[in-house]
């Protein structure tokens, strides 16, 4: 407390620039009149006030608990002094100083104010697709580098007209240095082509693409972080064509509704649903489907759930206005082709979907990174609902997550999958956007050119690189060509202990307190060469020991087997020496040769890598409980296994669990004996999944046991079972474990890049 000091230097570091931090400031202490300044610097907002004692103090009082809504304070410092005098306050001009940074706002869905002036037709807003302001649009998908200014932003290209620059320059209006202020006259503008062809332009253009919508034509729309592909959702054969048209064949496809009204008529909406749907982030919400929703099923074929999301730009609420007999529901994926990076450019759009859509919605702002939509779950915590993410990028990326510790600029490339990379500079971590799939080249140099993005934006050049260490994975093979060529220093991690470690960090568990950490996974390399995944760890941030895992069987062709689940039915079979009858449900499609290859394949270890791995198994015994032989996504068999589980049943199989080895061919047999007695999939899927968190909690209680650890960390791709997740993590509370799961990253391998760096910081 201070009541003596009649002046004071405040230095607030955090998210704090572009979001109306100085206009606020500024507003506060000329109603209170204060004298003094405010002033961006190279890292946050720097401020003199002066004025009578506890004014100031009331002043500082506010900066703290009333700040804009989007800026993010990470760190407060207040220096007192007594000597300086000034005639009023003013916004001062930005100090430069090289080589710092600050952290830069996600892109924000459009606020209330925003949204109440694009549907006023006396507002000169009206209908405007562009309309933003400092709480609210795009940011950092439009910035090209540091400062946050307009012309170091895609905003750039367009002269600000006197009203727009009149609102910018005034402190009292909340367009106040909102960067990509805009409006019909001076801004960006959309229009819509068929065929190459501009058809319509502005409202008109709307019009008609919403009448295209309605007739079951498939669209593609210009958006946030990239284009979409949208049809009517409830239109069988619109969701059908987009199907075929974009090779994506069960995959389900996330939707927009305009309101929350309309996500209740599909879905079971909790409170806490509601409000993960409202927020500014906008992220795709997966939720239960109720059983006489009207979605077309081909939306999310063998689900029992629906991803959805509310608008997040004033052009997604002008397209689903409620207008009667007009798609209150869309189909919003996005705009590739499987397994390809998101289109963001009008001219590569043009080329890469011509055939994928009937039309094309443009607008003429750019798009500097691309950046994917974000999907989270609500799930039940330990004190009520909380989310819990799948995928984090737009709404989200380039948030950091802050850090007990201070880091040097580390880079962690990630895994080859739902690849992200993670930078470090003092406190912070940022995480990347989505990045997807780096097994194509376009993946690939859109990677490359988001990090060399990151670098310059945060001013970060790293000293060390941390990577998978699986040899053949496209990040691991950048990094290294990197520290050869850098001379930096090479930090080679083991997958699922970054996974435990990323779960550690990401619940802020203290360095130096081990854990026991349970990393269920599809595929991650071993430090014995062979696949691993179903893994029991005592790990902490240092270093782990791999206490117990699953009992290695052969992947029959190795990947295939992944999109083939069969093959590792069969090789369940055969490693616990029972025979391949041939009603069994894996069998009966199989022509006698695949069975006979599959053998000698077994016998001869031809191409039958060995694995451990937690998601294979779930696959396996999908398929060898009969759901899908061939699947066309990732652990497809093991979703719609999931979807398909009795909630009565309370049977369940057997482990056995004697350290190191959690062995399953009891459980097989059991598996084929319930299958003999024409046991319902259901009840073999919900005893399935009840025995595995029978075995996570016994091996717990063994290692706690042993080494008196009380904390469980829960991290890997197959937690996102959310049957297997609910009924763990209650099992294990109940046995008085703290369980600890994910809150801010992914717990499939879109988390793995913050692990990565920890391990790395702690091991240099
Ligand atoms: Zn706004
Ligand atoms: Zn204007
Ligand atoms: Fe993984």
């Amino acid at each position: 407390m201070n009541n003596k000091h009649n002046s004071a230097e405040i230095l607030i570091r955090g998210i704090v620039q572009g979001v109306g931090f100085r206009p606020f400031v500024y507003n506060i202490a000329t109603s209170m009149n204060l004298t003094g300044w405010v002033r961006n610097s190279s890292n946050g907002v720097d401020i003199q006030v002066s004025g009578e004692p506890l004014l100031v103090e009331a002043f500082i009082h506010r900066l703290r608990n009333e700040p804009p809504p989007l800026s993010k304070i990470d760190q407060f410092e207040v220096r007192w002094g007594n000597s300086q005098h000034f005639d009023k306050f003013e916004i001062i001009s930005s100090l430069e100083q090289p080589g710092m940074f600050i952290p830069i706002s996600p892109d924000v869905c459009i606020c209330d104010d925003c949204l109440s002036e694009l549907f006023d037709p006396l507002d000169r807003r009206f209908r405007y697709p562009f309309i933003n302001c400092t709480n609210c649009g795009p940011r950092f998908t439009i910035i090209q580098d540091i400062p946050y200014d307009r012309p170091y932003t895609t905003m750039s290209t367009f002269m600000m007209c006197d009203y727009c620059k009149n609102e910018y320059l005034d402190p009292k209006n909340r367009r106040f240095h909102a960067q990509p202020v805009a409006c019909p006259e001076c801004g960006p503008h959309i229009w819509l082509e068929e065929k190459r062809n501009e058809i319509a332009h502005g409202d008109d253009a709307l019009r008609i693409a919403r009448k295209m919508l309605k007739e079951g034509k498939i669209l593609a729309i210009k958006g946030l972080g990239g284009f979409h592909l949208a049809c009517d959702a409830k239109d069988k054969n619109a969701v059908s064509t987009l199907r075929i048209r974009k090779q994506r064949i069960d995959k389900p496809f996330a939707l927009m509704t305009s309101d929350l009204n309309v996500v209740m008529q599909h879905c079971q909406l909790s409170f806490h649903e509601k409000e993960l749907l409202s927020r500014r982030e906008r992220a795709v919400v997966i939720l239960d489907q109720l059983p006489h929703s009207t979605i077309a099923k081909e939306v999310a074929p063998g689900q029992s759930t629906l991803g959805v999301m509310l608008p997040y730009t004033p052009l997604h609420y002008l397209l689903l206005e409620p207008e009667p007999d007009y798609p209150d529901i869309l189909v919003m994926t996005s705009g590739n082709y499987s397994e390809e990076p998101l289109s963001i450019d009008n001219e590569e759009a043009r080329v890469k979907l011509d055939n994928l859509a009937d039309a094309f919605l443009y607008h003429n702002r750019d798009i500097h990174i691309r950046c994917d939509d974000s999907v989270i779950r609500s799930i039940p915590g330990k004190e009520g609902p909380t989310s819990y993410p799948l995928r984090r990028s737009r709404g989200y990326a380039p948030d950091a997550i802050l850090l007990p510790w201070k880091l040097p600029p580390i880079l962690a490339t990630g895994a080859e999958l739902k690849n992200t990379f993670c930078m470090t500079k003092d406190q912070y971590a940022f995480i990347s956007h989505h990045i997807g799939d780096l097994g194509n080249f376009e993946t690939l140099s859109s990677y490359e050119e988001g990090i060399r993005h990151y670098e310059n934006l945060f001013r970060c050049q790293p000293q060390i690189i941390a990577y998978d260490m699986h040899p053949d994975y496209l990040s691991t093979r950048y990094a290294l060509e990197r520290a050869e060529n850098e001379k930096l220093i090479a930090c080679p991690i083991q997958h699922h202990h970054a996974h435990i470690a990323a779960c550690m960090v990401d619940n802020h568990h203290p360095a130096g307190s081990p854990v026991i950490g349970v990393s269920f996974d599809g595929t991650g390399y071993g430090i014995d060469g062979t696949i691993w995944g179903g893994e029991i760890l005592i790990a902490d941030y240092k270093g782990f020991t791999r206490a117990l895992h699953l009992e290695p069987f052969p992947l029959p062709g190795g990947d295939t087997a992944i999109k083939q689940p069969w093959r590792i039915a069969l090789s369940l079979l055969w490693n616990s020496g029972l025979e391949w009858e041939v009603w069994l449900p894996c069998i009966q499609g199989l022509n006698p040769k695949s069975i006979d290859s599959i053998q000698k394949q077994l016998v001869n270890h031809i191409n039958t890598p060995m694995t451990s791995s937690m998601g294979r198994l779930f696959d396996g015994i999908a398929a060898l409980a009969g759901t899908h032989q061939y699947v066309n996504y990732e652990a497809q068999a093991a979703v719609e296994f999931e979807a398909l589980a009795d909630p009565d049943e309370k049977g369940l199989y057997e482990f056995d669990t004697q350290a190191p080895l959690i062995r399953h061919i009891h459980l097989i047999e059991a598996v084929v004996e319930d299958l003999r007695r024409n046991t319902p999939l259901p009840i073999i899927s919900a005893r399935f999944h009840r025995s595995i968190t029978e075995m996570v909690n016994n091996v717990c209680l063994q290692q706690n046991q042993e080494t008196g650890i009380f904390d469980v960390v829960l991290s890997g791709g197959v937690w996102q079972n959310m049957l297997l997740l609910k009924s763990t993590f209650t099992k294990l509370e109940r046995s008085g474990f703290n369980v600890i799961i994910h809150q801010n990253v992914p717990t499939n391998d879109g988390g793995l890049s913050l692990g990565q760096a920890i391990i790395a910081y702690h091991n240099i």
